[in-house]
């Protein structure tokens, strides 16, 4: 029986992770669930799953609760909240499941408590990979991918050594906008944006899509979790997203991972490994799939993915201010307050700005994110 805490719970990452659970009631115990503001939905998770703990964003939230949970359960609000749930309480294993780098230092907290992790949250490696990753290091905990093309290369490198990796590629889908040119994206709209063709996902990440911004932040992502320099990490489109990711060994051979696009199938593996587990997911027919198609990445049409890039070779907190300026500007896509074109010019302008400091602590992080938000806010 594995005891698993969710941060995220009532999220895309964070329901699904629920259906895995759900499927294998003799396998898995829900210690802890962590949502922001979806209260409705919290509570039928409090009354399927039976947690111990529970968490929301503000202590307003939680009075609103209070009255309505079963006796015994504890309830805690805010990042202290977070932390509560993923490093309090007796969980062996933590899925990170919130959207930006609110999840960092709840990440750091379960690490530190000898928790494996269970990592959707890619925003806390771009924010600050080199402290996850030391931590994880120092206390000898797993930490298993659960974005899908992480998972596909980790699949892939099974028993594989290091030395004989010639690259990784990752897949990418094109996103909502894949067949529109830059002069067509001068009028897209919050709607459009959000039409993603292959894949249900949360709002946030599915405009880190659409901008190929989703593209960088897992190059650097796939940099710490597979400890690999930017030059062995590959990019290239792929409309249909079946083949979820590959790599390339110095005798030329290529392994891939495929599959329908199902995010239970890489959630689940994160949470049986090394051992796998039948799963509802449809069964991929490559006879009925007929045609994959591929297309060099084209740098000059999605501009954020070269700047994300250049900011993982450069270090330092030059990725957490590109996470955090896009944090900032995507919330204020979805709400109306800029254009689609406007988030990149933000991304270029906020890094054009800032002093980028090398090995910096997780204080320095933090205030590196408090004023790269103020700035794209003002922009
Ligand atoms: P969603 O927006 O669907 O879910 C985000 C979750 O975080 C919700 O449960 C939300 O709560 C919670 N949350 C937001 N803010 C806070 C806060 N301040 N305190 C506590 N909880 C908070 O996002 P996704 O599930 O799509 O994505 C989650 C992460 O997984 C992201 O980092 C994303 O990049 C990554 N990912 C997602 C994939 C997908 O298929 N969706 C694929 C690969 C990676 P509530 O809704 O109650 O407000
Ligand atoms: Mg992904």
């Amino acid at each position: 029986m594995k005891k698993i805490s969710i941060l995220g719970s009532t999220g895309s990452i964070g329901t699904q992770t629920l259906d895995v659970v759900a499927m294998h009631p003799d396998s898995f115990e829900v210690d802890g669930l962590a949502a922001g503001s979806n209260t409705a939905l919290l509570l039928e998770q409090v009354r399927r799953f039976k947690p111990r703990r529970v968490s929301v964003a503000s202590k307003e939230l939680a009075d609103d609760i209070r009255t309505q949970l079963p006796a015994g359960v504890e309830l805690y609000s805010g990042d202290e909240g977070l932390v509560q749930i993923a490093a309090g309480g007796d969980a062996d294993y933590v899925v990170t499941a919130v959207m930006g780098s609110v999840g960092l230092r709840s990440t750091l907290a379960a690490i530190e408590a000898g928790r494996d992790i269970g990592l959707a949250n890619k925003e806390t490696l771009v924010t600050a990979g080199h402290l996850v990753t030391e931590q994880v290091r120092r206390k000898g905990v797993k930490l298993l991918p659960i974005d899908s093309e992480h998972s596909a290369i980790f699949q892939c490198l099974n028993g594989e050594s290091r030395e004989d990796i010639a690259s990784i590629t990752l897949t990418a889908s094109g996103g909502s906008f894949r067949d529109l040119t830059r002069e067509q994206l001068r009028n897209v709209t919050v709607e459009d944006a959000l039409r993603h063709p292959n894949w249900a996902m949360g709002a946030k990440i599915t405009i880190d899509s659409a901008t190929m911004v989703n593209k960088g932040l897992e190059v650097i992502e796939a940099h710490w979790l597979f400890d690999l320099p930017y030059e062995q990490i590959e990019v290239l489109l792929h409309p249909e997203s079946i083949i979820h990711s590959f790599v390339e060994f110095r005798d030329s051979s290529i392994i891939a991972q495929l599959g329908n696009p199902d995010m239970r199938v890489p959630i689940q593996y994160a949470l049986t490994y090394p051992e796998r587990w039948h799963s509802p997911a449809q069964r991929l027919s490559l006879a009925q799939a007929g045609r994959l198609t591929f297309r060099e990445m084209d740098f000059a049409r999605y501009p954020a993915l070269k700047l994300a890039i250049e900011c993982g070779k450069t270090g330092g907190t030059a990725t957490t201010a590109f996470n955090a300026a896009n944090e900032v500007a995507v919330a204020r896509f979805l709400r109306r307050e800029i254009s689609f074109l406007r988030i990149e010019e933000i991304l270029e302008e906020v890094l054009g700005r800032h002093p980028v400091q090398s090995h910096p602590s997780l204080e320095q992080i933090e205030e590196c994110d408090r004023t790269v938000r103020a700035l794209a806010k003002s922009l």
